[in-house]
């Protein structure tokens, strides 16, 4: 048997100015990246340690190398999920394993997932800002065709309708979604969303805080509504049916591509649409997850547009949303 190692790297990336979400602002981008050695392959992936879920970066790195053990000698991407819970350790891992088996069979993983390659149309995501800053920055990605807006910030549900309002003024014809990151309260939901569906917005993400949203199939959605920090596996599938129409799949929620692809399936099965999303990261992270949005309606993987500098090799962005796999980079 040949030997493994693992090795872990903490990396960060500055972001293009700042980025602000509800639950704050961020200029750069902290990400931990392995390398799984095998002989001559090497197979790599890249994970987003998220605060919001109890992650920082020293506590995944220190579960990937409390796994590495496992990995070196011989374990497999299907054990990993009974190793390791699902989060973004097991993320980095999985993609790394999944770069591996292709790489040292000679084959892609769009094979090896039995999908054809080809590009996928990610939607540009804006953050918190002033309304006409929003406004300027919608004008300028409306070529994209598809705007996230993120709302929810501390100044309140109006301000945050004249944000949307101000966006759709400045790309008429975009598709738009809002993202709130658990910003509004369950009671003001009907409201916002009887004044967003005026505003022609498509989808509305995560509303209220996860844990406060069992009752928010009882209202009428006058705009559909996509779980994201409510969803993290096929655990939460059940919960999210009936509640919500879409569900957003990110790799680092369900421990990598593995999981993720099992999701796919059975989320269809239940009448869930899928958005698959990032979090803020480099084209590392977004390279398995451009498997998973072959099945998407929404695409979010616009990540690295985000940053000031991607890596290197990086994955081919074109400049209005397009994105081609590189196997030089990931997945052979
Ligand atoms: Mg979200």
């Amino acid at each position: 048997m040949s030997l493994r190692t693992v090795d872990v790297f903490e990396e960060r990336f500055a972001v293009r100015g700042k980025f602000e979400i509800s639950r704050g602002a961020r200029t750069e981008a902290v990400v931990v990246r392995v390398e799984i050695h095998d002989g001559d392959d090497v197979g790599q992936g890249e994970c987003v340690p998220y605060a919001r879920y109890g992650e920082t970066p020293a506590s995944v790195r220190q579960q990937i190398h409390a796994a590495a053990a496992f990995l070196e000698t011989g374990g497999d991407r299907g054990l990993l999920q009974d190793v390791l819970p699902a989060g973004a350790a097991r993320n980095a891992l999985d993609c790394a394993l999944w770069d591996l088996e292709a790489r040292r069979r000679g084959v892609s993983a769009y094979e090896l997932a039995g999908l054809e390659r080809r590009a996928v149309q990610t939607l540009l995501t804006i953050g918190i800002d002033e309304p006409e800053e929003m406004a300027r920055q919608a004008e300028r990605g409306a070529p994209f065709g598809t705007l996230k807006l993120k709302v929810g910030s501390r100044d309140g549900l109006e301000r945050d309708l004249e944000r949307v309002r101000a966006v759709r003024g400045a790309a008429p014809d975009a598709r738009i979604v809002v993202d709130a990151n658990e910003g509004w309260s369950p009671h003001q939901v009907p409201a916002a969303l009887e004044a967003l569906a005026e505003l022609g917005v498509a989808l509305v993400e995560q509303p209220v805080p996860a844990g406060k949203d069992q009752k928010i199939g009882e209202i009428e959605h006058a705009v559909p509504l996509c779980a994201d920090e409510s969803f993290h596996t096929l655990e939460q599938l059940d919960f999210c049916a009936g509640r919500y129409e879409f569900v957003n799949l990110k790799l680092d929620k369900t421990g990598g591509l593995t999981h993720a692809l099992e999701v796919v399936r059975e989320a269809g099965d239940r009448g869930l649409s899928l958005m698959v999303g990032c979090m803020l990261s480099s084209s590392l992270a977004i390279a398995p997850a451009l498997l998973v949005a072959q099945h998407a309606e929404v695409v979010d993987l616009d990540g690295p547009y985000l940053l000031a500098e991607d890596r290197e090799p990086a994955l081919g962005l074109g400049p209005t949303g397009s994105i081609d796999s590189n196997p030089g980079l990931w997945g052979g």
